[in-house]
């Protein structure tokens, strides 16, 4: 088993292990005195893996209960949290009870934010079934839910109490939704190791998903633990996200994943930067040739204009200006404040 540790207020360890979840019962009982425990998840993962963690939650001698809503981002609302609440209630789950998000980056926003408010805070642990989630989502304690006027507009930070991580459910994962996850894996090799991005170009990522998925966890622990003290590090997590959010936006959520999203985001602005004397000649073309291989879009129609006005009305964009994540090379990135009426003209290119 290989285990991560994140010092956060509370400690906690991510844990990776093909068929972990199998046990996931046992290693919940080792970080947690709860009686009760409520599993969350959706219509999708259910069907495959509630009855597996159920009977190995049972066995540990829990009292469960499974709380399961529709698949999909547009459930993530504050609706589907209310229901959690009164299945939480009607449970009569205690202030020392705990609550378990089994699926990928919506289930895990959502099951975090009803733990980090129910009754002012209960325990909870990660068990991410989608790539996303498993090198992403689950790793930095952002919780949270989607309002009518923007994504993510409505949350907390809350740390759970351990991450269980199972490759093997990467099996059951449509290609659509691997790939969509590779973008962050690439993300994370273009802004801090330039040997991870070097292993995804050699070789398969799926033969060494349990390698890939310890590394980009590490990447991003060591990123989160250091904007503690240096403000602005975890920025850098952003790389591509920028122009990814507004490609998002312009099609309603719908047209793109977020991962594809990020692609096309992260060739675009390097395309800018490299024209532009910032970034080292060739890291575009590595990039693009990187997200092809993974079935990753690396341009889109959308035009720059309208790219760059989304992305002014964008929650983060504070002050007329943009916070840019750029690489000087793979491997190496920093953040550079770009004035809003600068954007278009940066990225025509
Ligand atoms: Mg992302």
């Amino acid at each position: 088993m290989r285990t991560i540790k994140v010092q956060t207020d509370r400690p906690y360890d991510i844990l990776i292990e093909r068929g972990i979840i199998n046990r996931c019962g046992e290693l919940i009982k080792s970080v947690s005195k709860a009686q009760k425990v409520c599993i969350v998840t959706d219509s999708n993962v259910e069907k495959l893996y509630s009855e597996k963690v159920i009977s190995s939650i049972k066995a540990s001698g829990f009292e469960t209960e499974l709380f399961v809503f529709e698949a999909g981002e547009e459930n993530k609302r504050l609706s589907t949290i209310a229901d959690m609440y009164s299945c939480f209630a009607d449970f009569h789950m205690s202030r020392k009870d705990l609550v378990v998000a089994l699926g990928g980056g919506v289930t895990g926003d959502m099951a975090g934010f009803a733990a980090a408010s129910y009754m002012r805070g209960i325990e909870f642990v990660q068990i991410p079934t989608s790539l996303l989630a498993q090198v992403d989502s689950s790793v930095g304690g952002k919780t949270g839910v989607d309002i009518q006027q923007g994504k993510n507009l409505v949350g907390a930070f809350w740390q759970p109490n351990m991450v269980i991580v199972d490759p093997d459910t990467l099996s059951t994962l449509p290609d659509y939704y691997i790939n969509d996850g590779m973008a962050e894996v690439i993300k994370y090799g273009c802004i801090k190791d330039e040997k991870l991005f070097e292993t995804l170009e050699n070789e398969n990522a799926l033969s060494i998903i349990e390698d890939i998925i310890e590394i980009c966890v590490s990447i991003k622990r060591d990123v989160v633990n250091a904007d503690e003290r240096e403000k602005g590090e975890r920025m850098l997590l952003n790389f591509g996200h920028t122009l990814g959010h507004s490609l998002e936006k312009i099609y309603n959520y719908k047209g793109l994943s977020h991962g594809q999203a990020v692609a096309i985001g992260m060739c675009m602005i390097t395309k800018a930067s490299e024209k532009a004397g910032i970034t080292k000649a060739g890291t575009t073309d590595r990039i693009v040739a990187l997200c092809k291989k993974y079935g990753l879009p690396v341009s889109d129609k959308a035009d720059f204009r309208e790219i760059a006005q989304v992305c002014s009305s964008d929650k983060k964009t504070a002050g007329g200006s943009v916070n840019l994540v750029l690489l000087e090379k793979i491997g190496t990135s920093f953040t550079k404040p770009t004035p809003l009426n600068g954007l278009e003209k940066f990225i025509t290119v």
